[in-house]
């Protein structure tokens, strides 16, 4: 264990959605803590300008497009991976679609594609990076799950079953892996001022109904989610296995 518990020297990670929002965040934070990154998404340039960046601020980085659900492209991200590190310590599974805001009964055809990129990928980018998690045994799973796996908000049934599922599995590879050294938690963030989100915090009153039940009284910032992945990823959080952690300014109290 380094001297400073939150230090990422000497770990590889591979962030999904990364090219911006908290995905991005994650890429930066775990760069400057010492890690090689991964950041992928599906559009090459942009990955390319965040690794430029990670680079240019002394970090260790570089990019992989990846469609999270199209599964030769999430090999191709783990044997680029290996072909340029040599190992994987950390997945952060961070990308994840809402196609629909909308009654349930008119979402019956997005359910399979939510299921796919939120839930199926995640578990099928862990599955082929398992051998190198197994491989230190202190491998780390990150699941970007979200404050809507616990309550119901009207519009985003499927969003919600997905991430539901994504708590679930995140359990599951915490029970099944554990003994492989492999520590998986899930993070649960409220609303975070991204893009993915801009609908609602663009939106006055929307935005005034939200910030009323948010008892800190403001959204959060994608650094905020950031630096509790980096608290997931790194030795500071030895223990904690199977783990669902808030980071929603207290709305779901
Ligand atoms: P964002 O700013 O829109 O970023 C989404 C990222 O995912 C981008 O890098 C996008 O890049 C990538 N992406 C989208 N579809 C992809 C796919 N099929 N394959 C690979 N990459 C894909 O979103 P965000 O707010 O940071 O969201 C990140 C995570 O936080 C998601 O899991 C979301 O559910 C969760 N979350 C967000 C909030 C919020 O309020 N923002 C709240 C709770 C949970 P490309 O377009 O280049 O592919």
């Amino acid at each position: 264990m380094s001297q400073n518990p939150f230090r990422l020297d000497g770990r590889v990670a591979i962030v999904t959605g990364a090219s911006k929002g908290i995905g991005a965040s994650i890429a930066q934070i775990f760069a400057q803590n010492g890690a090689k990154v991964v950041v992928s998404s599906r559009k090459q340039d942009a990955v390319d300008e965040i690794a430029a960046e990670i680079v240019a601020n002394g970090g260790e980085a570089f990019g992989i497009a990846a469609h999270v659900g199209d599964s030769q492209a999430l090999q191709h991200l783990v044997n680029s991976t290996i072909e340029k590190y040599g190992r994987i310590d950390i997945i952060v599974n961070n990308a994840a679609t809402n196609p629909v805001f909308g009654p349930l009964e008119e979402s019956v055809d997005a359910l399979e594609k939510i299921m796919q990129i939120n839930v199926k990928a995640p578990l099928e980018l862990a599955k082929m990076a398992l051998p190198y998690l197994k491989e230190h045994q202190k491998g780390v799973i990150i699941n970007v799950s979200s404050v809507e796996a616990f309550i119901a908000t009207e519009g985003l049934g499927c969003y919600s079953v997905s991430k539901a599922a994504l708590n679930m599995l995140t359990k599951s590879m915490a029970k099944e892996w554990g003994k492989y050294g492999i520590r998986a938690n899930a993070i649960c963030p409220g609303l975070i001022k991204t893009k993915f989100s801009e609908a609602l915090w663009s939106n006055e009153a929307m935005l005034k109904y939200y910030l009323k039940q948010t008892p800190l009284g403001r959204i959060g910032e994608p650094e905020e989610i950031a630096n509790l992945a980096l608290f997931l990823a790194s030795d500071a959080s030895a223990y904690s296995t199977g783990g669902l952690f808030l980071a929603d300014g207290g709305i779901l109290q």
